[in-house]
């Protein structure tokens, strides 16, 4: 789960971290009382206006801008929000701004970046920093990787004081900015593990020409898998940020995720799900999204799925891989039969049902008197989706 930079902010400020502050708007009619209450509190002159999404690369999309005067900051304000905004991180479309944040405009006299994440290879956290903060991070990462500096954390014992200094040397911090950089670190890790975080990054974390270490941007992703003991978190959900249809699949416990091509696919299981996905590809054909249905999936299931994968326009043919082991397959069928007359379907639909109770399900869809193509094995029923998907040529 994702939340925006104003939230990842008031998170930091919790934990001690001295943050960019700035004043949130959602729409036009507040954006001057923002401006002005943001150069009163902080005794601005000059601001920046930030969009909020859930994307990385705003600067260089267009959705962070500077405003040497107030009437540059409204002009600005007004143009970025509602504006779909295109970064290396959103789809093609780009995300719609429905947010934005309002901000003094610091002096910066250096930019920094600042990260932990989970190293899954060596089993324990990482701690990334680099001299080399600010928009470029990605090229800096892939040409000059040694310039980012990693400190490995054992979760057991947590980050020590000894590794803070480490990073802190490492990145060459003057004096007084190594005595805000220790705290800054230690509260930074406790904030990553306390919130169940999966990524926390500041970046850039800069240094002010007035000598002050700040968070100017913040990013946080927490694992989903530990919501239900993360309530604050939760609460910071924006679902108008989040893919619809995976949102409305969410909510039947199905694990959908959208994807760019054409064959819809239902199946149980993550791996079994996984392996069609590649026998999609491998016969020519794209799939249009991963949908795991579960180990329990009934008839209501099978229909919320089914109802799901059709939203999708792109779908142009759809199979269904269902092994049956704890879920029967007459079950599943049951589901195909009332999901396909209460829908309305206008692609062809594979089927492959295999396990428990697999003759009882295909003679219940051969009765059926429904419009589905039956397939044998793996192999057979993608070469049929792919064939129906591309208008059986
Ligand atoms: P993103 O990472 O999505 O591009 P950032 O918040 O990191 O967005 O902003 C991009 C760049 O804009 C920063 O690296 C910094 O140079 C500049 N910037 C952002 N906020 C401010 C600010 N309040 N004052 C001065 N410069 C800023
Ligand atoms: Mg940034």
């Amino acid at each position: 789960m994702k939340i925006h930079e104003y939230q990842a902010k008031e998170l930091l400020k919790k934990y001690r971290i001295p943050i960019q502050d700035g004043v949130v708007c959602e729409s036009e009619n507040q954006i001057e009382s923002a401006i002005n209450s943001v150069s009163t509190q902080f005794n601005a002159k000059q601001f920046v206006i930030k969009a909020q999404i859930h994307a990385g690369g705003r600067g260089k999309g267009g959705g962070v801008k500077f405003c040497p005067t107030k009437d540059k900051a409204i002009e600005a304000a007004k143009a970025i929000l509602g504006m779909q905004l295109i970064t290396h991180q959103t789809s093609e479309e780009g995300q719609k701004v429905q947010k934005i944040m309002v901000a003094e405009a610091l002096d910066i006299a250096k930019e920094y970046y600042l990260a932990i994440t989970l190293d899954r290879a060596k089993g324990q956290d990482v701690i990334m920093a680099s001299t080399e903060g600010g928009v470029e991070i990605e090229e800096v990462a892939e040409k000059t990787p040694e310039k980012i500096i990693k400190v490995w954390v054992d979760p057991t014992i947590g980050l020590q004081a000894y590794q803070a200094r480490q990073l802190a040397f490492g990145l060459g911090l003057d004096k007084d900015i190594i005595k805000q950089a220790i705290p800054l670190f230690i509260n930074l890790y406790k904030c990553y593990t306390e919130t169940d975080a999966s990524i926390a990054e500041i970046n850039p974390l800069i240094v002010t020409e007035q000598n002050q270490l700040i968070a100017l941007d913040a990013k946080f992703n927490f694992d989903s898998n530990a919501l239900y003991r993360q309530k604050d978190v939760v609460d910071m959900r924006d679902l108008a940020e989040e893919d619809p249809t995976e949102v409305e699949a969410g909510k039947y416990h199905l694990n959908y995720i959208k994807l760019d091509g054409n064959v819809g696919c239902m199946v149980n299981g993550a791996g079994l799900a996984m392996a069609t996905m590649d026998i999609i590809k491998l016969q020519g054909g794209d799939p249009a999204n991963f949908l795991d249905v579960g180990g329990g999936a009934n008839v209501e299931t099978v229909k919320n799925g089914f109802k799901i994968i059709l939203s999708d326009s792109n779908v142009k043919a759809v199979l269904i891989n269902i092994f049956g082991g704890i879920v029967r397959c007459d079950r599943v069928a049951n589901g195909i039969i009332e999901a396909v007359k209460d829908l309305d379907l206008n692609v062809p639909v594979v089927v492959r049902l295999e396990g428990t109770n697999a003759e009882i399900a295909k003679d219940l869809l051969g009765n059926a008197d429904l419009d589905i193509i039956p397939a044998t094995s793996l192999a057979d029923a993608a070469e049929k989706v792919v064939i129906a998907a591309t208008g059986g040529n």
